[in-house]
């Protein structure tokens, strides 16, 4: 069974590349998983040359200059030796390397070039970091960036952030239901309106409801009550607003389909991450109810229309729970379809995992589900102790 670690380019700078690479071989991984793209962030890392680490938007190579000239977005420059001699040492090891990275997550795109961010239904780009899918130089960037990183060499190109994003606000003292947050984070620029309105949906009728029903909660109204669910949004914003959130799956397929034949042109393979299992999970490893595979389509995310377009898919199984693990990895591949490769990435601590018998149950959970590999993340945030769960979770599942 295929497997790999995720792994920062900080950790390769701060341990040394022999060293890393040694201890993900040493665990019995099959391969690492560097990011190759990567989001501003501030770590805690518990064993990194800092014990807390400020990452910075950035690609971590030089972007080749045929692919981004003439285009308005290019990649921050990051550690741009972060690559050189890299598959020269996983092969020393016999690792394969994968290419983690993230595509439409940059604030520092975002705040040069605000055009090219999500609009809310007001009218308000409060969101830098978001770079909205339907927008064409969002969309040309996309493509570029995945040919660069598959010309690094990498076995895969996995991708992250190349699909819509929730709201994420730091800062809300009035209490929002989850349809109500999920609303405020739909797209209502030119491009997305556009898109809609091609599909025969009225998306003038789809703004001015969800900015009505906001308008109301932020003035005091009672938010929203019970998960986001097709029926349930019906109810809530009426068919103008869901017939707008699923017109923009057509935005997102269309480009996953581009990206993917761009990785596979430069003789690389993609593997596509959606966020939904890292949304409902990430905080506690305690995820909503709805599986993932069932609640993607809330960020434009078909999988059954993906499924005929990318080779292999990474569910993040973001749960405390084996038979969370298994059910997320099951309904995955009834969507994608029984024949595609679904990964599970699992955390193997904190604050999915608290031992190694529960990594072992969690990776024999996904196996037994029709799981292809598994993916462990990640080696920079989890302490030593955590890390040294996964050679007995890869020895069950050899
Ligand atoms: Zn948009």
């Amino acid at each position: 069974m295929d497997s790999s670690v995720f792994a920062f380019v900080e950790d390769l700078r701060g341990e040394g590349v022999e060293r890393v690479l040694d201890r993900i071989s040493g665990y019995g991984a099959a391969g690492v998983t560097v990011g190759a793209v990567h989001h501003a962030a501030r770590d805690i890392t518990p064993h990194g040359l800092s014990r807390l680490t400020v990452r910075r938007d950035g690609a971590h190579f030089t972007p080749p200059g045929d692919l981004f000239s003439g285009l308005r977005l290019r990649p921050p420059a990051g550690h741009q030796d972060a690559f050189d001699g890299l598959r020269e040492a996983c092969g020393e090891r016999g690792l394969r390397l994968h290419g983690w990275t993230v595509f439409l997550r940059n604030a520092t795109l975002g705040e040069a070039h605000p055009d090219v961010t999500v609009r809310d239904c007001f009218g308000d780009r409060g969101s830098p970091a978001d770079l909205c899918p339907a927008h064409p130089d969002a969309r040309a960037y996309a493509v570029a960036l995945a040919r660069a990183v598959a010309r690094l060499g990498v076995d895969s190109v996995v991708a992250e952030s190349l699909h819509f994003r929730p709201l994420r606000a730091e800062r809300s003292f009035v209490p929002l239901g989850p349809m109500d947050a999920y609303m405020f984070g739909l797209c209502f620029c030119d491009y997305c309106m556009r898109r809609a309105a091609d599909l025969g949906v009225d998306a003038e009728v789809a703004r001015e409801e969800c900015a009505r029903i906001l308008g109301g909660v932020l003035n005091g109204d009672p938010p929203a009550q019970g998960e986001v669910t097709r029926a349930a949004l019906t109810a809530y914003a009426g068919p103008d607003v869901v017939a707008y959130a699923r017109a923009r799956s057509e935005t997102v397929t269309t480009l996953v389909s581009e990206v993917a034949s761009a990785v596979g042109d430069e003789g690389s393979r993609l593997v596509f991450a959606d966020a939904t299992g890292g949304v409902k999970g990430y905080r506690d490893g305690l995820p909503t109810p709805g599986l993932a595979a069932h609640d993607a389509w809330q960020l434009g995310v078909d999988l059954v229309a993906l499924g005929d377009l990318v080779p292999a898919f990474a569910v993040l199984a973001y749960a405390r729970d084996a038979a969370r693990v298994a059910d997320d990895v099951g309904a995955y591949l009834r969507s994608v379809g029984k024949d595609r490769e679904v990964r599970a990435v699992l955390r193997p601590g904190y604050p999915d995992t608290d031992s190694a018998d529960r990594l072992v149950a969690k990776a024999r959970a996904a196996k037994a589900a029709g799981a292809s590999a598994v993916d462990f993340y990640a080696y920079g945030l989890m302490p030593h102790p955590v890390l040294d769960r996964i050679p007995a979770a890869l020895s069950e599942i050899r």
